[in-house]
């Protein structure tokens, strides 16, 4: 079924309540091509591209619990491409190249709200870091702007850009092309095209173990009985190193929590998502009128995913210092997902050291933006057995030989 004015005309005749479901059910089958663990944006986005651009359709996609019940229903949806280093620069803006196309190729809106991003500059030495990191995204074929003080004004009315202020603001970095998606239609929209085209979506299905041959894993364990293929990819973001240890291998990944917030709605009093360079804080304002906002991880590693107040108080203090008059709202939600942190802040596509697993993690804080990215190039190599261009940069190679991609230090990775 497509949506279209008609269908929306035809089902509101009968009250809604007619409506197909967006994918089927199915029972596992004894045997795939290919088993995708982890029913998150990457994971969906990955069975959808193996089907669509390989034609491998023989795919299940295995959840543990409900579609997009990780992290990617949990993030606060920012995309962008304006990362530092080239190799950066390719994934992530294949990813939000991808995200521009997507509602028009699956037939699902996402939402894709192309607002621009306010990376601010509180000190001229940020300021500084802030050219050089223009530079390199010009050099990398990156849209980006600097904004003047009165722009960033321009920009953002409410933002105590005032030279007394604790954060004075010095400048600014804006992608115009950068801004939020719906993070639940994202993951919706890529499982209903992957069903479409044959893929079998099975929730309330954990993963415990792996079946192997000899040196080869040929199978997953799970809560619903033994399941074979001859490739597994593991996208499951931030219990990676969980699956890892059972597949017999170290990822250098560690596992934290990281937090978000909503505020009441409001009426639109921020037109693009701001985020400063000194705190981290970050935030934008939701279609439904909610301040969306979060900052850093929890200092500690953890699988707990929940929030804890000293986090809230850093992360709120921040926001209220660039935007006094947000000190009146009142927090409604608060939740957190646990991310999958790698210490180049940079995302791991390759063949794992097992042979017949393959893996798609290390996105930390910023995985949602690089969904379709992710999902394209893993496909590719699971169904090619070659890297893909755009993620040559991203094997675990770079752990032994040292060449990391550190966008944490170079261009600060702030979702
Ligand atoms: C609070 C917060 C804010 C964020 N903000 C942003 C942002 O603004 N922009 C951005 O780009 N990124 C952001 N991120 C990061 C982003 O959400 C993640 O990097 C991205 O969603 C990871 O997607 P994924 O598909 O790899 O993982 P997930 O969406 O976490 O999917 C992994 C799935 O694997 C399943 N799973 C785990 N173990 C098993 C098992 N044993 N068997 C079967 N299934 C299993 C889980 O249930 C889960 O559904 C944020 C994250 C959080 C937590």
């Amino acid at each position: 079924m497509r949506f279209s004015a008609l269908t929306l005309a035809r089902n509101a005749l009968s009250f809604h309540e007619k409506w197909p479901q967006l994918w089927r059910s199915p029972e596992p089958q004894p045997r795939y091509d290919v088993i995708v663990v982890g029913g998150g944006g990457h994971g969906l986005a990955t069975a959808y591209y193996l089907a669509k651009e390989h034609g491998i359709h023989n795919v299940a996609v295995i959840e543990k619990g409900w579609l997009g019940g990780g992290n990617t229903g949990r993030n606060t949806t920012v995309v962008r491409s304006n990362y530092f280093y080239p190799e950066s620069a390719l994934i992530y803006d294949l990813s939000l190249r991808l995200y521009e196309g997507l509602s028009r190729e699956i037939g699902f809106n996402v939402m894709l709200s192309q607002r621009g991003l306010v990376t601010l500059a509180h000190s001229t030495h940020q300021l500084e870091m802030l050219v050089r990191w223009h530079n390199a995204m010009r050099l990398n074929g990156i849209d980006g702007e600097l904004l003047s003080v009165a722009e960033v004004r321009r920009w953002l009315p409410l933002l105590n850009a005032a030279p007394t202020a604790r954060y004075p603001v010095k400048g600014a970095l804006l992608q115009r092309r950068g801004g939020v998606a719906r993070h639940d239609a994202v993951a919706w929209g890529y499982a209903r095209a992957a069903d479409a085209l044959g893929v079998d979506i099975i929730q309330n299905c954990e993963v415990n173990g792996f079946l192997r041959e000899g040196d080869r894993i040929v199978g997953v364990e799970t809560s619903r009985g033994r399941i074979r293929a001859p490739k597994i990819a593991l996208a499951v973001a931030g219990h990676s190193s969980v699956l890892a240890a059972k597949a017999g291998f170290r990822l250098p990944i560690t596992s934290y929590a990281l937090q978000a917030y909503v505020t009441e709605p409001l009426k639109p009093v921020l037109s693009c998502v701001a985020l400063s360079m000194s705190t981290g804080t970050y935030v934008s304002q939701s279609d439904k009128g909610e301040l969306v906002t979060g900052g850093a991880l929890d200092l500690y590693p953890s699988y707990a995913q929940r929030g804890n107040l000293p986090t809230l108080q850093g992360i709120v203090a921040g926001l209220v210092e660039l935007f006094p008059s947000f000190s009146r709202l009142r927090m409604l939600r608060q939740w957190a997902g646990i991310v999958d942190v790698v210490h180049d802040s940079s995302p791991i596509i390759d063949r794992a050291p097992v042979r017949g697993v393959y893996l798609n993690c290390g996105w930390g804080t910023g995985g949602f933006k690089a969904i379709p990215g992710g999902g394209f190039t893993l496909a590719h190599l699971l169904a090619t057995d070659r890297q893909h261009p755009a993620a040559a940069g991203f094997t675990l190679r770079r752990f032994a030989t040292g060449a990391l991609i550190d966008e944490g230090a170079a261009a600060g990775i702030s979702h």
